[in-house]
C-alpha cells in the first residue's frame, strides 16, 4: 500500500502480548483486525530470554519463542500482521484516521492502543552489550535466575524498591545504587527496604561500568567526589523508569502525567469512543505479559460491543 487509504474495522497498533491478544479476540469475533507491528515487533518480550511466569507453560518458554506462537495464533483466525510504524493519528472523526511510516492512511472504525512502554536505561555501552546476559530492567521477569546471588538495583523511586524488596527474598545480597542521598520512593517502600536485612542501599552512586564479558560479574560505581568503587554482582537490574509509547498519538488522547494513556477505571475505553488502549502503554503498576494480555482481551471485546451498536 502506497499513500493509499485502507478502511479496516479494527486497527491494533504495537505486537506484544496485548496487541496480539487483542487480536485473536477480534479476529475470532470478525473483526478482520490488522496489526500492526511497530518499532520492536513482538513488543519487550522479544528483548527477553526464558519467561517462566506466563500461565501455560510449565517448563518456561524463551520470549521471542512466546511471542511468535503469539503471533502464529492471531494469524491462523485470519489477523493481517504488517511492518510499520504508527506515526500520527486523527481522532477528530467518526472514522479514526493513522498514518503509518509517515505515509500511508488507516481509516479504521475501532483502534486498540498496544505500544507498550520502553525501559530506560542509562546509556552505557557495557549496559547495553549485557542485556540479556545479567542486564535486566525487570526482576518479577528474570530476577528468578539470580537466586541465592547477588545483584544490585538501580534507581531510587517505588519500582526500585518494589524490585529490590523482591529480589531480596530471592538473593542472596542486594544492592540499591542510588544517584542521589535520599530516596525518591514512598515512605511505605522505603520502610519496606530499610528493614530488610539483606539490602544495602549505596547513596550518591551512579554507575561506571557494568563489568563482565559474556555475563555480568560486577560494577564499578563512582560518586560526586570521583571515588570508586566495585561491587561483585551476578544480576544488574536498571529500575530508573519506562517512557510509555504514545508520542505518535499527538493530543488526541488523555495521557496522565507520565504519559501513560488515561483509561475509565475498569476498562480498556479512552477519551475518544471507539479507541482502546491495553498494556503497558497504559499500566504504570503491573507490566506483566499475562496483565497485557488479560487487557488486550477486554480491549477487543470492548471494540467488538462498540461496533455492534454502531453504523458506519
Ligand atoms: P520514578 O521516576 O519515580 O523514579 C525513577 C528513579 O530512577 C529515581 O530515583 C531517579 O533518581 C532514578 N533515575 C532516573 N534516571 C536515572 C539515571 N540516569 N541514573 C540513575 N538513577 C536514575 O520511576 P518509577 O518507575 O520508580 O515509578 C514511576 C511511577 O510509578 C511513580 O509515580 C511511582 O510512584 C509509581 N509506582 C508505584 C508503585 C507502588 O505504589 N507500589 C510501584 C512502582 C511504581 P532521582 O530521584 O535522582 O531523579
Amino acid at each position: 500500500m502506497n499513500n493509499e487509504i485502507e478502511k479496516v474495522k479494527c486497527l491494533i497498533i504495537g505486537s506484544g502480548p496485548a496487541g496480539y491478544t487483542a487480536a485473536i479476540y477480534a479476529a475470532r469475533a470478525n473483526l478482520n483486525p490488522v496489526i500492526i507491528q511497530g518499532l520492536e515487533p513482538g513488543g519487550q518480550l522479544t528483548t527477553t530470554t526464558e519467561v517462566e511466569n506466563f500461565p501455560g507453560y510449565p517448563d518456561g518458554v524463551t520470549g521471542p519463542v512466546m511471542m511468535d506462537d503469539l503471533k502464529k495464533q492471531a494469524e491462523r483466525f485470519g489477523t493481517d500482521v504488517r511492518w510499520g510504524i504508527a506515526t500520527s493519528v486523527d481522532f477528530t472523526h467518526v472514522i479514526h484516521k493513522v498514518v503509518v511510516d509517515e505515509e500511508n492512511t488507516f481509516e479504521a472504525d475501532s483502534v486498540i492502543i498496544a505500544t507498550g512502554a520502553t525501559a530506560r536505561y542509562l546509556g552505557l555501552e557495557s549496559e547495553q552489550r549485557l542485556r540479556g546476559s545479567g542486564v535486566s530492567a525487570c526482576a518479577t521477569c528474570d530476577g528468578f535466575f539470580y537466586r541465592g546471588m547477588d545483584v544490585a538495583v538501580i534507581g531510587g523511586g517505588d519500582t526500585a524498591c518494589e524490585e529490590a524488596s523482591y529480589l531480596a527474598g530471592l538473593c542472596r545480597k542486594v544492592y540499591m545504587i542510588v544517584r542521589k542521598n535520599y530516596l525518591r520512593a514512598s515512605k511505605a517502600m522505603q520502610d519496606r527496604v530499610f528493614n530488610a536485612p539483606n539490602i544495602e542501599v549505596l547513596f550518591g552512586y551512579n554507575t561506571k561500568e557494568v563489568l563482565g564479558e559474556n555475563e555480568v560479574t560486577g560494577a564499578l560505581l563512582v560518586n560526586e567526589k570521583s571515588e570508586e568503587k566495585k561491587i561483585d554482582i551476578s544480576g544488574y537490574f536498571v529500575a530508573i523508569g519506562h517512557t510509555p509509547n504514545t508520542g505518535f498519538l499527538g493530543n488526541f488522547i488523555t495521557l496522565d502525567e507520565e504519559g501513560y494513556i488515561v483509561t475509565v477505571p475498569g476498562t480498556t475505553k479512552t477519551n475518544v469512543d471507539g479507541v482502546f488502549a491495553c498494556g503497558d502503554v497504559q499500566d504504570r503498576h503491573y507490566k506483566q505479559a499475562v496483565t497485557a494480555a488479560g487487557s488486550g482481551c477486554m480491549a477487543a471485546l470492548e471494540a467488538e460491543r462498540y461496533l455492534g451498536t454502531r453504523i458506519f
